[in-house]
């Protein structure tokens, strides 16, 4: 419990406790940075920063330096302008639907802008302005998923006039596989990329996710934009150990019973005991972030022992098998651990059959949530660094 003791007394109403390391998160900004120096490092606060709170991480990130931050909505940029020094730019990855220009412009977020029909928009809006309004492209380099087509950009490179109510501050692409090194679309998609930005001569370049960066500095560009490395995933095989954990997550015994072979254990009798058995019910369930899939695979853990989860995991509620541990062991409002030094983010998501990121960004808000100051260590790195 290192670094991480707390009093748990008065926390005893919610299902657990969500523990956000701010000083891992803070390490780990630093540890990416130094990678990609000299490319600026931003960071991806989309989706309430993965949900671990964007109110609590964005500021510790823009105290370890970060001035560039990326949302998925306006609404979500609006959120974090007021909580955010003057110099930190918010960008919206998603574009701007037609009516948004006006409230984007005065909060001073910037646009990515996704299709030439944006581009007109935003331009329209800088002219009500009565100024230039800074913004970023987006270019689809192969994803089909948002972004300017080659043929567009051409059309928007070949004539000045579509783009002179702008200030384009740099073009930006998102890679598809970056978690699969060896795949091919990586250096397919690099290839379009130098295409489009040759017909941008001077523009900045924004490229790489997480995994992307791990790709080595061709994918660098200027400013890199890690989401899940900040918040301590794995973006990619053989990228383990980049970055350091940030989320620890214990769920609360409410109930443990002795049960003979052949119990039938939650929603559908899905789990029958195999042999006497003792059981504990913990406060957690799907509606806490922790997917069904996991019954019958997942498992929580009791110090170094795994308590594997039986039966269907429950809204709000789920059952581990604790007969490994000795009687007594745990009792009402025990924390066993989901989360944490024995099974990392990544391992849950294996047993559920998906990906960190849905785990992290499902977590929800039921939890008791702690935050680990990004601390005075953090801070001495922050003034060398800077
Ligand atoms: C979510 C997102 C990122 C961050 O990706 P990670 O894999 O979490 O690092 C970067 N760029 C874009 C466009 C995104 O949508």
């Amino acid at each position: 419990m290192d670094g991480w003791s707390f009093d748990f007394a008065g926390d005893v109403a919610a299902p657990g406790v969500l523990t956000i390391d701010l000083a891992a998160l803070t390490r780990n900004y630093l540890a990416l940075r130094e990678r990609l120096t000299p490319a600026r490092t931003g960071a991806v606060v989309k989706a309430d920063a993965y949900g671990l709170g964007a109110a609590r991480v964005a500021p510790a990130l823009y105290g370890a330096g970060c001035r560039d931050f990326f949302v998925a909505h306006l609404d979500e940029a609006l959120a974090l302008k007021p909580i955010l020094a003057p110099d930190a730019r918010l960008f919206v990855l998603n574009g701007l639907l037609p009516g948004a220009e006006e409230p984007c412009a005065a909060a001073g977020v910037i646009p990515v802008l996704n299709s030439l029909e944006q581009v007109a928009n935003w331009s329209a809006a800088a002219r009500v302005h009565g100024a230039e309004l800074p913004a970023v492209l987006q270019v689809d380099t192969g994803m089909s998923r948002l972004g300017l087509a080659a043929a567009e950009l051409a059309r928007l490179a070949g004539d000045p006039g579509l783009r002179r109510d702008l200030r384009l501050l740099f073009l930006i692409s998102h890679l598809a596989s970056a978690d699969e090194p060896e795949s091919p679309q990586n250096a397919d998609q690099l290839d379009a990329w130098r295409r489009a930005a040759s017909a941008f001569p001077g523009l900045d370049l924004c490229f790489a996710n997480s995994a992307g960066i791990l790709l080595g500095a061709s994918y660098h560009g200027m400013l890199a934009r890690p989401g899940i490395a900040l918040y301590g995933g794995v973006p990619a095989a053989g990228a383990a150990g980049v970055t350091s954990p940030v989320v620890r997550l214990e769920v609360r015994v409410i109930q443990t019973r002795t049960v003979p072979a052949g119990t039938r254990v939650g929603y559908g009798g899905s789990h029958v005991t195999a042999g006497a058995a003792r059981l504990a019910t913990l406060a957690a369930g799907y509606a806490d972030g922790l997917p069904r899939h996991l019954g019958g695979r997942g498992a929580a853990y009791c110090g170094a022992t795994r308590l594997p989860m039986v039966g269907r995991i429950s809204m709000d509620s789920l059952t581990v098998d604790v007969t490994a541990l000795p009687p007594g062991a745990l009792g009402l409002g025990s924390l066993v651990e989901i989360i944490g030094p024995h099974q990392s983010l990544e391992e849950v998501a294996a047993a559920a059959e998906t990906i960190s990121y849905e785990i992290l960004t499902r977590l929800g808000h039921r939890y008791q949530r702690r935050y680990r100051p990004a601390g005075a260590d953090a801070s001495r790195t922050i003034e060398q660094a800077s």
